[in-house]
């Protein structure tokens, strides 16, 4: 494959942290462009002695001039409660965010991917979802910055590809785990995790009935790339993640399993408009993409609970340095974010 300049945005979050990786090895030069709100340079500090890739602290809703061949645009925080701290900084990552790469595609004749998400899909009232149905979101609640954000982000990218022929690949991404996902980012598979190994309550909420289907970041990124190659023509939406469902009880008592932990289940209050089911329907991206994941749940969270085993006992989650803890989040904005105003 020919080497190619590559721009990931959110190269320092978790998925991109491992695009970056993915992409280099495939021999190709990246240039990570991150603001390092939810990101880390610890994230990419492994890559850094690479004379072919580069990072850059840049915040998408800014405009950004570089000369590339491709990007991917993952830059957007995926947490809830990293989204919902600043909901309209979220929006304007990824509406802003995506109007600058998208001209940034078009000044470039770079395709350009975008990392859009199951959301779009809101509590679904058809199940599994595929790319045909059209979602059930709650346009004025919590989770609105960011599932709206992301629709109207797959607007612009439709826009543009008809208005002026850039070549776009929209993925729909289901819910991604692994090694390198912030061990206080509120997600559920991080927290069950930390929470078991430190032995800490287990925090069910609802009654845990609802069910999510869990991918193993590195079968998502394979996917990434393989869309990215695919013919021109191929723009999605197409969905990327792992149809086994599973109810987040199950994935709690699978957890305690795994960790041996004597931690118990405590039940907290259902969030506001979390979806009661979520799995994807991947026919499409069998059948345009020769892709399916291959990480069952349990060896997924196998290596996912040896990362965290590995930085628990290394580092005191209160010491943290400071990008990766949360307290940076509630005690004061990052400076990218207050610069939004
Ligand atoms: P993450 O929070 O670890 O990574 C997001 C990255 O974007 C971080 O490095 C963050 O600092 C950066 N960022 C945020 N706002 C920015 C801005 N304005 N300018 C520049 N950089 C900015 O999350 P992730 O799980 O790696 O998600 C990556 C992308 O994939 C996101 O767009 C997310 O919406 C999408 N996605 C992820 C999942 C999942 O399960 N992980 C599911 C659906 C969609
Ligand atoms: N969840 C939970 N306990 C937690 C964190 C999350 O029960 O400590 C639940 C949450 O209510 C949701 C599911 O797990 O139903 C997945 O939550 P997550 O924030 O990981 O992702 P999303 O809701 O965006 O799919």
């Amino acid at each position: 494959m020919a080497r190619m300049r590559i721009l990931v945005t959110g190269g320092a979050g978790f998925l991109g942290s491992f695009l970056c990786q993915r992409l280099l090895a495939d021999g190709h030069d990246v240039l990570c462009v991150d603001n390092f709100f939810t990101g880390s340079r610890d994230n990419v500090l492994h890559l850094l002695d690479d004379p072919r890739f580069e990072v850059m602290r840049h915040d998408v809703t800014f405009p950004l001039y570089v000369e590339i061949d491709q990007i991917y645009n993952l830059a957007c925080p995926a947490s809830p409660i990293h989204y919902q701290y600043d909901p309209v900084a979220t929006v304007k990552t990824s509406v802003h965010g995506a109007i600058n790469m998208l001209g940034l595609a078009k000044r470039t004749h770079a395709r350009i991917f975008q990392a859009s998400t199951s959301e779009v899909y809101g509590d679904p009232t058809v199940h599994p979802q595929p790319e045909s149905y059209r979602g059930s979101v709650n346009p004025v609640g919590p989770r609105a910055c960011y599932d709206e954000g992301k629709r109207c982000a797959e607007t612009l990218f439709f826009d543009y590809h008809r208005q002026y022929g850039i070549d776009i690949r929209v993925a729909r991404i289901f819910n991604t785990y692994g090694p390198r996902m912030h061990p206080n980012d509120g997600r559920v598979v991080s927290n069950f995790i930390v929470q078991a190994l430190k032995g800490d309550p287990i925090t069910l909420y609802g009654e845990g009935l609802q069910t999510r289907s869990f991918c193993f970041v590195e079968d998502l990124i394979e996917g990434f790339v393989r869309f990215m190659a695919a013919p021109a023509g191929v723009t999605g939406p197409i969905n990327l993640g792992n149809p086994s469902e599973f109810t987040i009880r199950a994935l709690a008592e699978m957890i305690i399993e795994l960790t041996g932990s004597r931690s118990q289940i405590v039940y907290r209050p259902l969030p506001q408009d979390d979806p009661l089911q979520r799995q994807p329907d991947i026919r499409l991206a069998s059948e345009q993409l020769g892709w399916r994941p291959a990480v069952p749940l349990r060896e997924g969270l196998v290596r996912t609970i040896a990362y965290f085993e590995t930085m628990l006992r290394g580092a005191d989650l209160h010491v943290l340095p400071a990008a990766r803890a949360p307290v940076r989040l509630h005690g004061g904005a990052p400076l990218a974010v207050a610069a939004q105003g």
